[in-house]
């Protein structure tokens, strides 16, 4: 019975190996590992086949030579603990230093123990060919040792859990579960030969789970998959190697999908391949659907190389026998450690992809221009980010005058961050990024819930101020929940709706009105009112006054400044004031900056005025001793 389970282990791991080794891959350190720890496991497999061979042989007779292959095998047990042990380490990541002291003590421990077991007596258990094992000090020391690697091993895994990927995390464990159980088992029934066995199903999960060349491998192309790309790159981090890369793109996929049929663009891709795989020595990587990645050593010239390819690529390449108009974009990283980490470069590469999706250059390079532009914005994010956490995402308020009613009526609520620091960041430093981001919606709901609650609490209402100017973004009027979010707030904060009117903008952001304006229209019966900010600085500015439900227009300074620059322009905006004053709306002039300005806008029948004439942005406490 033994001897059938021992070798069924054996023609598990030797299957395990020919996968392993038959296969292009790349040879990752926790490859490397893992094949060590293969080919220990089947020695220690076939050491235990041959202890059980030697002792049935030998039949109480035991020789020397007996007792020799019985020792091997008890050192091959703990070689195989210490394996797994630094296949686990390995994983856990090359830059902790509690890592790199465990990995030379294991090592030491090791050797110590190879040299300690052949010197320790050995005694042997033998009735019958179902009833054999060996027992004495040189087993208990096998049984201790192997037993301290599986221990810190458990505790290395549980210790560093999350830091692990959890599938890695998942299948070391199954593995150690496994072994440690077996041993137990063995050890309390000694004549339960199961650990080389239950070592061989463990060392299955882990290649099945981790381990298996094909999960690097994509199947149409038998190029290296994005799996392959990620775990290089983050090897190439931890241990500090810099590389260069160079990223080739489809930009016509589109024409290629609608011309030919799926199975002749595999055809060609897979073509496309095997070109590029031999027109360079860098390793080529398929990373996305459309997109290869390159790595070169920093030894080979990136020019030189992207060159070859170039020159190799750059074909009449045949689809469905005729040639077909392939477009490609080449983007030099020149190196990798413009990034911190891999996950920082995957970033960048994805930011760098967004960036110049609509450019219609070919040649693109990842250089440090762009990466400290790049950087900032991160920086940015940043900023906005831990302001939002700490609360320092603040609103000002500009008064708004009523030319009709000779006073305030009302304000624009404009959004600052004041940083770590304590300085003053003002909305163009950060909006731009914000709406990049998505952290806009974020701004915009803190922004509107401060105003709501800023006016309730003060009793803006009960000082003449009738409603507040709340800036909208692009990004915020393409939410569908925005109309949602927006009277949950308005609700919890207990303000009159009519007190409340939001700016739009016009901007290409804005792709189709149509969301736009169910947001407003379920806001507007609530009685929420619509100005149009910015009139006079976007375009198709008349579409958007005739279609959108607005009450008000607000010129843009420059708009309010041009009145008072030629008479050619006045004329215009006085053609310009007719037209919106017939389409009986309001209008708002900002960037008044002088009392002649007030003067002769009041007189031209503009509703309401806004400018450093009367106040700049202040805060709320400046803003009510202004209203006082
Ligand atoms: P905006 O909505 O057109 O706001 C008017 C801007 O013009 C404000 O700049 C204001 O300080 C400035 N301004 C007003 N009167 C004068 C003047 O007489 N002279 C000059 N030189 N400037 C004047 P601010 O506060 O820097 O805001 C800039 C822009 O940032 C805003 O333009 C708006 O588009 C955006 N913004 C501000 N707050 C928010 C917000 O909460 N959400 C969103 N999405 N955007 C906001
Ligand atoms: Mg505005
Ligand atoms: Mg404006």
């Amino acid at each position: 019975m033994n001897i059938q389970v021992q070798i069924c282990g054996i023609a598990i791991v030797i299957f395990l190996l020919i996968m392993s080794l038959n296969r292009k891959t790349i040879w990752l350190r926790s490859k490397r590992a893992f094949i060590v720890a293969l080919s220990s496991t089947l020695i220690a497999l076939i050491l235990d086949t041959l202890s059980i061979v030697a002792i049935v042989g030998a039949s109480g007779n035991y020789t020397t030579f007996t007792k020799a292959i019985c020792k091997a095998y008890l050192i091959s047990l703990v070689w195989m603990a210490f394996t797994m042990n630094y296949y686990t380490s390995i994983d856990v990541g090359v830059k902790n230093t509690f890592i790199h002291a465990h990995k030379i003590i294991a090592q030491i421990f090791i050797i110590i123990i190879t040299i300690v077991i052949p010197l320790l007596p050995v005694n042997i258990h033998y009735t019958k060919r179902t009833d054999l094992y060996t027992y004495g000090p040189a087993v208990l020391a096998t049984y201790g040792a192997a037993f301290v690697y599986s221990i810190v091993n458990v505790s290395i895994l549980v210790a560093f859990r999350k830091k692990m990927n959890h599938r890695r995390w998942a299948s070391e464990m199954t593995w150690m579960i496994l072994l440690v159980s077996a041993a137990i088992i063995q050890f309390l029934h000694n004549y339960l030969l199961i650990i080389g066995f239950a070592s061989a199903l463990g060392i299955l999960i882990v290649f099945i789970r981790l381990e298996n060349p094909e999960s690097f491998i994509e199947r149409e192309t038998g190029c290296f998959n994005d799996l392959a790309f990620n775990a290089y790159l983050d090897q190439c981090y931890n241990r500090g190697e810099r590389i260069s890369m160079l990223i080739i793109q489809f930009s016509n996929p589109h024409y290629l999908y609608e011309r030919y049929y799926t199975e002749s663009i595999n055809d060609f891709l897979k073509e496309f391949s095997k070109v590029l795989d031999s027109s360079t020595k860098g390793q080529v990587f398929k990373y996305r659907e459309w997109e290869y990645v390159i790595t070169f050593s920093r030894k080979i010239s990136l020019d030189e190389a992207a060159g070859a390819i170039h020159q190799a690529l750059d074909r009449e390449w045949i689809i469905e026998d005729s040639v077909a108009n392939i477009e490609l974009v080449y983007t030099k990283i020149p190196d990798s450690f413009i990034a911190r980490d891999a996950e920082s470069m995957l970033e960048m590469m994805r930011a760098f992809r967004r960036d110049y999706s609509n450019s219609p250059e070919t040649n693109l390079v990842m250089n440090e221009k762009w990466t400290d532009g790049y950087l900032r914005e991160q920086e940015v994010e940043d900023m906005i980010l831990s302001a939002i956490r700490d609360d320092r995402v603040i609103v000002y308020y500009q008064p708004i005058f009523s030319t009709t009613k000779n006073q305030f009526v009302s304000a624009e609520a404009l959004v600052r961050i004041v940083d770590e620091e304590g300085n003053l960041i003002p909305p163009g430093a950060f909006i731009p990024v914000a709406e990049d981001t998505g952290l806009i919606l974020q701004i915009g709901k803190i922004v509107f819930e401060k105003a709501c609650r800023f006016m309730m609490e003060e009793k803006l209402y009960e000082k003449g101020i009738e409603y507040l100017e709340i800036n909208l973004s692009a990004v915020q009027c393409m939410r569908a929940d925005l109309a949602d979010v927006f009277t949950k707030i308005i609700n919890n904060t207990g303000i009159d709706p009519k007190m409340v009117n939001l700016e739009i903008t016009e901007s290409r952001a804005i792709s189709s009105t149509e969301i736009l304006i169910s947001n407003m229209e379920k806001l507007r019966t609530i009685g929420v009112q619509f100005s149009l900010d910015d009139f006079g600085t976007g375009f198709s500015n008349l579409d958007y006054l005739l279609e959108l439900p607005i009450n008000i227009v607000k010129f843009d300074r420059k708009m309010t400044q041009a009145y008072f620059e030629s008479e050619k322009r006045r004329a215009v905006m006085g053609g310009v004031i007719n037209m919106i004053k017939a389409a009986e709306l309001e209008i708002v002039a900002e960037g008044v900056e002088d009392g002649h300005q007030l003067e002769e806008l009041s007189r031209i029948d503009i509703d309401f005025i806004q400018g450093y004439y009367f106040s700049k942005p202040v805060s709320k406490e400046k803003f009510l001793e202004l209203i006082n």
